[in-house]
């Protein structure tokens, strides 16, 4: 028998053996404070979105598959991991809902779940930069680049781009530190 919680899928847009999950809006909920359920599907999200044409779901779709509680759809989509969290979509989206807070938010629930990561390079991105910000306070560059292309085994594709960026004082070689360190590393504690 289906529970009124997790059911077999019974959507035609779901894939074989995915389960819908009417607990996956609440746990989006919990993380971010987004109601996915004010979404009506206008479109404006993705409509002005920089990044949907490179997604395997557009945002709006996001947003339907989360009400309709296709969590693994979402959480496994490239989509999640694409999003520039550039905010577009939050100032046109006449719900006043923040996709990128969701977006965010399905980030967080995908590592947590074990979930297979189909950008695995931007998760490592994420790490290095939030690892960055717990020792200085804030990014610094040629160290977050250096190791991240090291973890990503990726050590050539952006050498001359950042050359010219060092040349022109862009990167420096001595990183610095904020004021309110302890302040910062306690944001992570949290
Ligand atoms: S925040 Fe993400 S989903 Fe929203 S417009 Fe920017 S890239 Fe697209
Ligand atoms: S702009 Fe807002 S209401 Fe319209 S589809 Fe996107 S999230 Fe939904």
């Amino acid at each position: 028998m289906l529970t009124s919680e997790t059911k077999q899928d019974i959507s035609p847009l779901g894939s074989p053996g995915s389960k819908i999950d009417l607990t996956f809006k609440r746990r989006i909920a919990e993380i971010c404070g987004e109601n996915v359920m004010s979404c009506y599907q206008c479109g404006e999200c993705t409509a002005g979105c920089p990044a949907a044409f490179s997604m395997d779901i557009a945002p709006n779709q996001v947003m339907r598959m989360a009400q309709l509680g296709m969590k693994d759809e979402v959480l496994e989509s490239s989509s999640i991991w694409l999003c520039a969290g550039c905010e577009t979509c939050a100032t046109r989206c006449p719900r006043g809902v923040a996709l990128s807070k969701v977006m965010d938010a399905c980030r967080q629930l995908a590592v947590k779940e074990g979930k297979h990561i189909k950008q695995p390079n931007v998760l490592k991105f994420h790490k290095e930069f939030l690892r960055q910000v717990t020792w200085h306070g804030r990014a610094h560059e040629i160290g977050l680049m250096g190791i991240y292309k090291v973890r990503s085994r990726d050590l050539f594709s952006d050498v001359f781009s950042g050359i010219q960026m060092f040349l022109k004082g862009k990167l420096g070689l001595i990183p610095s530190r904020v004021k309110g360190l302890a302040e910062v590393r306690g944001l992570f504690k949290k």
